[in-house]
C-alpha cells in the first residue's frame, strides 16, 4: 500500500468523477463527510459525475437517493453501466439497430434511450447486465444470438454482490454462463475496464490529467481510473483494501474526503446544471 499523502501536491482539478457505494453511502447510511465535500464543490462549481457498476440503477434513482442525504444533483450527473453500455454499442456498431436485453429495466431502457430496438428477433447485439428474473430460456436465447454472429456485451465483471444478508450472484457471473457456452469473449463496460469513466469525461468536458478519479476500492475503482488515464484517490470509508501487488496503486490515499484540499482550477468547462 502507497503511503498516505494526502496534504501534499494535490493536482490542479477541474473536475471530480466518483464512485457512489462506500463512497457516499453505506447501503442506506450516508457517508457525512463524503456528503459535505461533494456539496462543497457543487458551491464552487467544481463539476464532477458519479460511476457506478450496478446497471440496475437509473440515473434518477440516484438523484433520489442522494437528495435524501441533503446533495441535490442532476440526473445528467450519473453514469451507470447501464448508460455507458448502451452509449457504447451505439458507438461501436454504428450499423445495428436491433438488441437482445437480458437486465434490469433500466438496462432496457438505456437501450432504447440511444435509439436501439430492445428485440429477441435476430439481435445484432446481446447486452447483459443483474437481471434477478434471468431464465434458461433467456439464455438460449442469448447462445444462439451471439453464435449466429452478435456482439456480446456485459455491464459490468462483479461476480459476487453483497445482500442483507448474505450474497447473491452478479452480473459477472451469469455473463460468464453465457461467455462459457459460446466461448466467446464479452466486451465489459464497468469497472475496473475504463469506459465509463470516459463516457463520466467526456460529460464533465474536462482534461483527464486535471480530473480526479475517486474510488473506495483498488480492484475496480482506481483500475478503471488509471486505465482512462485518470489521477486517481483511494477512500478507505467503503470495502478494507487488499493487498494485491498486481494492481496499479492509488496516486492519493484519504481516510475522507474531508481531506482533499484541492486547489480548483478557475473557468470550470460548463455550468453546473446543465
Ligand atoms: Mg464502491
Amino acid at each position: 500500500m502507497a503511503s498516505p499523502n494526502s496534504h501534499l501536491n494535490w493536482p490542479s482539478v477541474a473536475g471530480i468523477i466518483s464512485d457512489l457505494d462506500g463512497v457516499l453511502y453505506r447501503g442506506d447510511a450516508a457517508i457525512v463527510d463524503a456528503i459535505e465535500a461533494f456539496a462543497r464543490w457543487q458551491v464552487v462549481g467544481l463539476p464532477f459525475c458519479f460511476v457506478t457498476n450496478n446497471s440496475t440503477l437509473t440515473p434518477e434513482d440516484v438523484v433520489r437517493k442522494l437528495e435524501a442525504f441533503g446533495l441535490a444533483i442532476a440526473p445528467n450527473e450519473v453514469v451507470t453501466s447501464a448508460i455507458a453500455a448502451a452509449e457504447l454499442a451505439r458507438a461501436k456498431y454504428p450499423d445495428a439497430s436491433r438488441v437482445y436485453v437480458i437486465g434490469a429495466p433500466s438496462l432496457a431502457n438505456a437501450v432504447a434511450t440511444v435509439g436501439l430496438d430492445v428485440t429477441d428477433q435476430e439481435p445484432e447485439i446481446v447486452m447483459m447486465g443483474l437481471d434477478r428474473g434471468i431464465t434458461h430460456e433467456k439464455m438460449r436465447i442469448a447462445v444462439e444470438a451471439i453464435l449466429n454472429g452478435a456482439a456480446f456485451i456485459g455491464t459490468n465483471p462483479d461476480l459476487l454482490l453483497p445482500t442483507a444478508d448474505g450474497f447473491e450472484p452478479g452480473a459477472g457471473a451469469t455473463i460468464s454462463a453465457v461467455a462459457a457456452a459460446t466461448q466467446v469473449k464479452p466486451l465489459i463496460v464497468g469497472k475496473p475496464e475504463p469506459h465509463m469513466i470516459k463516457t463520466a469525461l467526456s460529460r464533465l468536458g474536462t482534461e483527464r490529467s486535471a480530473t480526479l478519479m475517486i474510488g473506495d476500492q483498488i480492484a475496480t475503482d482506481i483500475q478503471a481510473g488509471k486505465r482512462a488515464g485518470l489521477p486517481t484517490v483511494l477512500v478507505t470509508t467503503g470495502v478494507p483494501p487488499r493487498e494485491n501487488p498486481a494492481l496499479a496503486r492509488p496516486d492519493f490515499i484519504v481516510s475522507s474526503l474531508a481531506e482533499i484540499e484541492i486547489p480548483i482550477l478557475a473557468g470550470s468547462p460548463r455550468q453546473r446544471r446543465a
